[in-house]
């Protein structure tokens, strides 16, 4: 049963709506969540890594909480009996400009569940952002989400003021939404909107770009289905970032017994989905499990090195910039570091390896220096979650 309060106190609204924006992801892998508390001094501000690494604080928040939207996951499903707040687009504005001048954060993410239509929903929305624009003159970050079914004129108008425009694909094709929603259409209006901002995007680039989210590990769907998605939406729709939500049950809602999925999962998806934007490989290439998942005791591109062992040890001195990308322990900037110090002296000691910043236990197994092999001892090549491909990337 669906129900609206009236006149409840602003705080309050903000405490129940901030907390539901969790669900929509555009920070941290939730593998990270211990990591995130530091930072999150009240439930809707969320961290985000700003340019040059910086942690950036999002006001998250939804304009509304009421929605027309059964989604089988979703906190805020229509059939679900809870509490439904509505905020207006001046007293959200008022709140968010309070806390940007007290320096409590540093943008805004605004979202909403579909209040009425989508439309209608939108306008709120587009109505909160422009009293921070014109009436307040803010000229900071904002994520806007554009909800499924919102027509296009609505859509331009919040290109105009937004810095990044999002929609959630949720799953990786219409089989697997069937699974998580019965009432939103993949390709009309899931793929449909996400072909509406990636125009607008192309004719005139956001600051920020376009993103997606999917749920993650409620629809048996695989990661070689999310992740061949995944390619198609950064190759095709040129997309910023597509973020993963590892699905966790809701109570009172259709899929509750459900278990949740690992936040490794996950993880090891943001890691592949690095290797595809950054480090030049297919999907083809991902070293797939035979149920088409990742593998979860190595990262993925260990996992790829372990399976294609005829391609290395490689000779430091020799390799090319997009083959040392591939050795497990060498990331990007290690990588430029190794073509450039070589120009001057010939690696031939580990120490020269370990001055360039690469993850000297794990690269001198696939490494030869001036034709010698000091791998490490076993035991060395560990199955525990590295941060080797971090992830904390710009907005
Ligand atoms: S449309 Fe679905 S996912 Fe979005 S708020 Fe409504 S129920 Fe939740």
């Amino acid at each position: 049963m669906t129900y609206l309060i009236k006149k409840p106190d602003s705080s309050a609204k903000l405490k129940i709506l901030g907390e539901v924006a969790r669900f929509d992801v555009c920070g941290f892998p939730s593998i990270f969540a211990p990591k995130q508390k530091k930072f999150q001094r009240f439930k809707f501000i969320y961290p985000a890594v700003g340019k040059k690494g910086s942690c950036v604080r999002l006001f998250k928040v939804l304009q509304s909480n009421a929605c027309e939207g059964n989604c089988f996951y979703c906190a805020n499903r229509k059939d679900r009996d809870f509490q439904r707040i509505n905020f207006s687009p001046d007293e959200l504005a008022r709140l968010f400009i309070q806390y940007y001048r007290k320096r409590l954060v540093d943008g805004l993410f605004l979202s909403s569940a579909i209040y009425g239509s989508a439309n209608q929903s939108e306008e709120k929305m587009l109505a909160t952002l422009q009293l921070l624009r014109d009436k307040y003159g803010y000229g900071g970050y904002i994520h806007y989400k554009v909800l499924p079914g919102t027509d296009e004129a609505l859509i331009k108008a919040a290109a105009h003021l937004a810095d990044r425009l999002s929609i959630n694909l949720e799953a990786p094709g219409e089989k697997y939404l069937a699974r998580l929603s019965p009432t939103k259409k993949f390709t009309r209006e899931l793929m449909g909107g996400l072909e509406k901002i990636a125009r607008l995007n192309q004719e005139k680039p956001l600051k920020a770009g376009i993103t997606t989210q999917l749920v993650v590990g409620a629809a048996k769907e695989t990661d070689r289905e999310i992740l061949s998605l995944t390619n198609k939406l950064y190759q095709i729709y040129k997309l910023w970032r597509v973020y993963y939500s590892a699905f966790m049950p809701i109570k009172d809602t259709p899929l509750e017994r459900m278990p949740p999925c690992p936040p490794l999962r996950e993880y090891r998806l943001y890691q592949a989905d690095f290797l595809l934007r950054k480090y030049g490989f297919t999907p083809q290439e991902l070293p797939f499990e035979k149920n088409g998942n990742l593998p979860q005791g190595h990262d993925p591109k260990l996992a790829w090195a372990l399976k294609n062992k005829d391609k290395f040890p490689l000779e430091i001195n020799k390799a090319d910039f997009s083959e040392l990308l591939r050795v497990p322990g060498v990331g990007r900037i290690s990588a430029k570091r190794i073509v450039e110090s070589r120009k001057l002296e010939k690696f031939s000691r580990l120490e020269q390896l370990k001055k360039t910043g690469a993850v000297l236990s794990r690269a001198r197994n696939f490494l030869t220096l001036e034709g010698k092999f000091y791998p490490a001892p076993k035991e060395k090549i560990t199955s525990r979650v590295n941060e080797q491909l971090f992830l904390w990337e710009e907005l």
